[in-house]
């Protein structure tokens, strides 16, 4: 396959992602995905300012890294495209960001509690996970949305090399190596979360070791058919609905 042809295929994959992640409670009315492109490195997709649910084929939108579309043809954009611009930017080894406000995960950016792994699904997670803090870069004067160039790149700053960032009483950021690895990570995400906010009403928490969390994730991410599993079985749950 060439860059073009995967490019009409991570653009295909984007509107699928963006339905997945509704349907998984990952994406509510807000939220985003975006792809980087193969064709261009310098440029990504990403659909107009839409629901997740209802982004179809024509919303698929391309923008440069400081969040120009190329084509905008009357299309409105997203305010916080910087989170992804920034994202891309920082980090070459980021092919696609997910930004969603995933309710079990926002716990753990208000309290002094770190989401960290605490089931093998979630190694990539690895370490205690970044929780980025507005107001070190706007004050106290802030809106929590990441709308302005200088705090998204704060925000690629507190990402680091991590899968995930938090956003302090507002979500998080998501990256991977490919479009289908992020729609994974967001949904596992908001999972482990959920499992770690149980896990310490019961008691101490046994987080995984980051060895344990490293040879996990080399052995899942080794193998793409252990990502096509679960992709597969989304569409096919979205197929149903
Ligand atoms: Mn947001």
């Amino acid at each position: 396959m060439d860059a073009v042809q995967q490019d009409e295929l991570n653009k295909q994959d984007l509107v699928t992602a963006n339905h997945i992640l509704a349907h998984q409670g990952i994406l509510d009315a807000f939220g985003h995905v975006s792809v980087r492109s193969v064709v261009n490195p310098g440029r990504y997709f990403m659909s107009r300012s839409s629901a997740p649910a209802m982004v179809a084929p024509d919303d698929v939108m391309e923008f440069d890294l400081d969040g120009n579309p190329l084509d905008a043809r009357g299309r409105k954009v997203y305010a916080e495209r910087c989170i992804h611009s920034e994202i891309f930017k920082a980090r070459a080894d980021v092919n696609a960001v997910v930004h969603s406000h995933s309710p079990m995960v926002i716990p753990f950016s208000v309290t002094q509690t770190a989401l960290q792994p605490v089931c093998h699904m979630a190694s990539f997670l690895r370490k205690p996970v970044p929780v980025f803090e507005i107001r070190d870069v706007e004050g106290d004067n802030n809106s929590l949305l990441i709308v302005k160039g200088p705090t998204g790149a704060a925000l690629a700053k507190t990402l680091g090399d991590s899968s995930v960032v938090l956003m302090r009483g507002h979500g998080n950021a998501v990256v991977a190596g490919n479009l289908r690895m992020a729609v994974f990570r967001a949904i596992y995400t908001e999972l482990n979360a959920r499992i770690q906010s149980d896990a310490l009403r019961l008691g101490k928490v046994n987080y995984l070791t980051l060895q344990e969390a490293v040879n996990f994730q080399a052995a899942f991410e080794g193998s793409d058919a252990n990502l096509l599993r679960p992709w597969e079985m989304w569409v096919r749950e979205l197929e149903k609905a």
